[in-house]
This record gives C-alpha cells, structure tokens and sequence, in this order.
C-alpha cells in the first residue's frame, strides 16, 4: 500500500478534502494508469488521508466485488472504498423512454444503498463508487455522437426539441460530482451542443451542483416516493424533503428539473401517500418549476437474486419489494430472473397514479408510465 498524496507529491492538484458522511475513504483502489491521470490525481487529493492499492483491472478486486457474503460490510464499503479505472468502451447506446441514448458511463457503483437497485448488482452487491479517469475521451464521444445526430426531426417522449443523453445509468450523479469533476465536465460539455441535452436522475442534493451554470442544457430529475417508502427502501439517500426542497433551486440555477416517481411500489396505503406527496409538491413548488416540469412513472421490478441478499441485511423492506402473490416472473436481457407486478395489477396501478396525479399536480406532465 502506498499513501496517496506522497506517491504524487510534486503533482497533487488543490483541491478541498470532501468532507461529507457518505465518503469517509480510507481506501482508493486504482489501475496504475488511473491514479496517474490528471483526473484520477484530482480524486486522491480529495481523499488525502486515503491509502491507494494498485489493482490490474477494476473489475477484478475479490475482497469487494461479487461477494454476497459482505452484505453485513456493504455500507462500511461503500463509505470507506473508492476504485479508479479506465473505461475501455466510451461508446454511446440507444435508450428511447428516459433518453434517447446512453452516453458512456464515468462512473459506477453507488455509496447510496437504495434495497431495489439494480446498479449493485454489476460488480457483486458491495459495489462502491469506481470513478472513470479517462473523462476526456468520454466527451468527446458525446461531442462526436451529437454531432452526428444532427438536429432532432420530431418530438418524442423524451424530448420535444433536443437529443437527450443519460449520463447516469450506473451510478448517482450527484454523489459522483462529490468525488471527481466528471459530472461538471459534462454539464460544460452539454452548454455547448445546441442540439442535446444531459440527463441524470438522482436520489442525493448535491448543493455544489447549483454552481456549474448548465444553462438549460441539463435535467436533473429528482426521484421521488412516499417518505414512508423512501424512509425504509432509500437507504442512505437525501431525505424526499430535502429532494423537494431542491427543486426551485435547480431551476433557479439554470437546470431543467423532472421528477423520476420510481419505483411506484404498491402496499397497503400507497394510494394515500402519494396523494400527500403529489399534494406537497403542489403546495411548494413554485410557478417556475410546476411550469417546465414533467415526470417518469416505473414500477417497481424486483430481483430473485436481489431478494434473497436484501433478506441478509434488511429484512423488512423485502416485505414490501418481495409480493409473489402480486408479481410475475420476467427474465431479463441479461439472464437475471426479474419479477414485477402482474400484467393486470400493473396496468391498473399505472392508471391509478397518473388519476392521482392529474387530480392533485395537473401540472405534471407524464413522460412515460409503465
Ligand atoms: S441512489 Fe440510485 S444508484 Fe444509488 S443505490 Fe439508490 S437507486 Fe442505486
């Protein structure tokens, strides 16, 4: 093990150490090539006091990755565990509900510990954040994709005018902004290209975001639940208030700002919860953000495999995510046996929160709901 900053002493970039509840890093794991980036050396003198641990590869690291058993180290990972890698694929995939494509991750993992998410599930359960350093070539990935597009012909779902670009497919953007300047890489690279526009969601107020000056070419979509749910299912998270509260902000800074309702997770009393947080939100936001706003509605799809690991570390919100009695089987792309609420119950859930949603916030546009 090497201390970080000494191994880069005549090169260590300023930086303020993060201070921050959900990072208390005390290893960084990072492929050579990496740590010596300019970007991965902006992340070790966040860190200063972390050690780094060389590693051939950043998917290769057995005392984090594709270890259920660490389920009872799975927080004290993702706080006191970063990894550094070069992504080796910077292309950009088609999407087509949220956004249009999926531009190259610069990061995956999550320090948050949210019990639904799929994102964990990449490396193992204990995933920390792994941070991308080679976020030069990732933008000009984007810069040469967008340019390629040309001009959007028609309005779709995700977009009337502009191309929209999920740049958090693996990861929460706002966490990863604490850790490196990828996300405001970015947010600049996207104030530039008349024709798109970034989009992440989020469960973290990362109030440092408000400085980047996206200029509308950003959507920050919120994700919203019931406190109830959020209190039991988002573990880690900013609390929904907090989200809320947030929202003027974001607009007044210059982002778009849509709410993410996912997953809608139906139980005894969903029905009521969210009609008092559709009634808060009309109740608080302001003018300005109801008048640009539109949200997403996904319902909750669970995993057998996932099941099974959350019953090791959090038992009660499987009572809510695990209803065979309500849920079908669905493989996945991938293999992974998925199940999600019956074709029936889903499609009268789906009708009945978009009623409550034109009941309570009409100005809410729905995106997609499924
Ligand atoms: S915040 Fe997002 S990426 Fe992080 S654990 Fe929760 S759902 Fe997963």
């Amino acid at each position: 093990m090497t201390d970080a900053l000494t191994l880069f002493d005549d090169v260590v970039p300023a930086e303020t150490p993060v201070v921050n509840r959900l990072l208390q890093v005390r290893t960084v794991y990072a492929e050579p090539a990496a740590a010596a980036s300019p970007r991965g050396r902006q992340v070790l003198a966040r860190f200063p006091d972390a050690e780094l641990v060389e590693v051939p590869s950043h998917w290769q690291i057995p005392d984090l990755h594709g270890n259920e058993g660490n389920v009872e180290r799975w927080v004290r990972v993702k706080t006191e565990t970063l990894v550094l890698g070069v992504k080796k694929s910077v292309s950009v995939r088609p999407n087509g509900r949220s956004a249009d494509f999926i531009a190259p991750s610069t990061a995956n993992g999550c320090a948050m510990a949210c019990a639904y998410c799929y994102v964990p599930r990449r490396k193992g359960y204990a995933n920390p954040i792994t941070v991308f350093t080679n976020i030069d070539q990732i933008t000009r990935a984007v810069q040469r994709h967008v340019a390629r597009q040309g001009v959007k012909p028609e309005p779709n779902e995700c977009d009337p005018f502009d191309w929209v670009y999920d740049l958090g497919e693996n990861s929460d953007c706002s966490v990863d902004a604490l850790v490196s300047d990828n996300i405001a890489d970015l947010v600049a690279t996207f104030r530039t290209l008349p024709t798109a526009k970034a989009s992440f969601a989020t469960k973290y107020v990362n109030r440092q975001l408000l400085e980047l000056d996206p200029q509308g070419r950003t959507r920050v979509r919120f994700s919203l639940m019931p406190d109830a749910d959020a209190k039991l299912l988002d573990v880690r998270t900013s609390r929904v208030d907090e989200r809320i509260a947030a929202i003027d902000d974001f607009v007044a800074a210059g982002y778009e700002v849509h709410l993410n309702f996912s997953p809608v997770v139906l139980r005894e009393g969903w029905e009521a919860d969210w009609t008092a947080l559709l009634q808060q939100l009309d109740d608080e936001l302001s003018d300005a953000a109801k008048a640009q706003a539109a949200t997403e509605v996904i319902m909750l799809t669970h995993n057998e495999q996932l099941h099974e690991v959350n019953l090791g570390w959090h038992p009660q919100a499987e009572e809510v995510l695990w209803r065979p009695e309500l849920q079908q089987p669905k493989v996945s792309q991938n293999g992974m046996l998925n199940v999600r609420y019956r074709n029936d119950v889903k499609r009268a859930g789906v009708d009945r929160i978009q009623q409550l949603i034109a009941q309570h916030a009409p100005w809410l546009r729905v995106r997609y709901a499924f």
